[in-house]
């Protein structure tokens, strides 16, 4: 076997910015410890996040060049609808600026107080989107998924026997539909099987329920069942796609993950009626149905994007690099969720600094180092991002404390990660002189996005 190696050549670079570790050290006490209020001219590799980040083709960018823009009917969005539809199979293609413009409109739509979404992990956005209707969102994550040294092939899975005994106690008219996020961002990017899409429908279909696919990486989760289950071996990417959307009656999508742009997303329905309702709160919060939200060209660019992800030399090179990455730091005793995720390596920050507690926030801890120690940044997913206070205001922390690495699409090569990993394996032999963190400031909402901080 050969070096699997980038399956594109470039063309057009973007220089990088260096900085030194005194500089570093102010730029990060100025944002107040919080990486996202650092300029990103001040990050030498951004690994905070994959959406929106990907680097474009030049087939995308001739396409945005050859966008319609009309306002209304325009060619771009038919592009759109039948590559969107080549997927999905959907009836109605409802295109949005980006993901949570498609949640809002599909939570407000059907949400309110009372109601109880379930997905195998709500999304950050997602969950903020249903709290925000009035509605409460729960998570049935399979067991292994919450174990996150322990290896299994599919550890996004729903818990099946959960989910049916939760819709048995709720009552289904409390629930207006189930969620599947492929793959499972808030729980290490971990794939979600077939047999596990196949085994929630069978549960809904016997209670009258839809089933929603939060579809953001379709594309690496059809790698992985490729990859991983049985039955599926010689099964082309865009079969495997075609089959888990054919259990599903909707879906939301953040085109900026697996459609290779920089902006988009959408809505896909089946159900008519339910299509002009959330079609008419379109009109009103993003813009007429032909474009919702975004110029023709980003369509376009959508479009071929879409074609571009499911080749599977891209799946190969993208899955194996972020694999890569986690093999390198896992040998040097780095703890991280095993085994590595589609999107990202999660640093497991319990375990790389144990004399941190959670309310002293040790992923927050380590995100701050790596920056320091060598301009990468990454995001927290722990008990910043999804912590809550009780009645008496004591901390209930998240049940992970996860560093992010996020690798952008098509944007670094080889070596930048290879420093990533000599950078998170130096953080590791520092890691008895790291302290905790505690919370300065902080937003009601998505805190995470501009909380400030002060080292403990
Ligand atoms: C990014 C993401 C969203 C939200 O999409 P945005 O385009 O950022 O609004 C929803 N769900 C998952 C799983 C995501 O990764």
């Amino acid at each position: 076997m050969k070096t699997i190696i980038e399956p594109f050549k470039i063309k057009s670079v973007e220089p990088i910015r260096f900085t030194t570790k005194e500089e570093r050290k102010n730029i990060l006490e100025t944002a107040g410890y919080n990486p996202f209020l650092i300029n990103a001219e001040d990050v030498l590799i951004d690994l905070l996040t994959d959406s929106g980040t990907s680097a474009m083709s030049s087939g995308q960018w001739a396409g945005i060049m050859r966008g319609d823009e009309s306002y209304a009917g325009a060619r771009s969005f038919y592009a759109f609808e039948s590559a969107v539809r080549n997927i999905t199979g959907d009836k109605f293609i409802i295109p949005t600026h980006q993901g949570r413009a498609a949640e809002k409109i599909i939570f407000s739509t059907l949400g309110g107080p009372g109601k109880y979404f379930v997905s195998n992990t709500f999304f950050d956005t997602t969950r903020a989107n249903i709290e925000f209707s009035g509605s409460e969102g729960v998570d049935l994550l399979v067991e292994e998924g919450k174990h996150p040294e322990q290896r299994a092939p599919f550890k996004g899975n729903m818990d099946v026997a959960a989910l049916d005994s939760f819709i048995r106690k709720t009552g289904k008219e409390n629930i207006p539909f189930v969620m599947i996020t492929i793959t499972n961002n808030s729980g290490g990017g971990q794939p979600v099987s077939m047999q596990n899409i196949r085994e929630v429908k069978e549960v809904c279909k016997k209670y009258g329920l839809p089933l929603f696919l939060d579809a953001c990486r379709f594309a690496e989760n059809a790698y992985f069942i490729k990859q991983r289950e049985k039955g599926f071996e010689n099964k082309s990417i865009i079969e495997i796609c075609r089959e888990m959307f054919s259990y599903a009656d909707g879906s939301t999508m953040s085109a900026k993950k697996d459609a290779l742009v920089n902006i988009g997303g959408w809505l896909s329905l089946n159900d008519e009626e339910l299509a002009m309702k959330c079609r008419n709160l379109l009109i009103v919060t993003e813009g007429f149905p032909t474009y919702g939200g975004l110029a023709g060209r980003d369509l376009e660019a959508i479009a071929l994007g879409l074609e571009e992800i499911v080749d599977e030399h891209y799946l190969q090179y993208r899955i194996r690099s972020v694999e890569y990455l986690g093999e390198k730091i896992l040998a040097a005793g780095v703890p991280i969720i095993e085994p590595p995720g589609g999107h990202a390596i999660y640093i497991d920050a319990k375990r790389f600094l144990p004399h941190i507690s959670a309310d002293q926030y040790p992923g927050q801890s380590i995100v701050c180092e790596l920056y320091v120690e060598g301009g990468v940044r990454a995001v927290e997913i722990g008990s910043v991002m999804f912590g809550k206070y009780d009645k008496n205001g004591k901390l209930i922390p998240s049940v992970m404390e996860l560093v992010r690495l996020a690798i952008p699409r098509r944007v670094y090569t080889q070596s930048h990660i290879d420093y990533v990993a000599e950078v998170v394996i130096e953080a590791y032999k520092n890691r008895n002189y790291m302290k905790g963190y505690e919370i300065t400031y902080e937003a009601p909402m998505l805190r995470h996005f501009t909380a400030k901080f002060k080292p403990i």
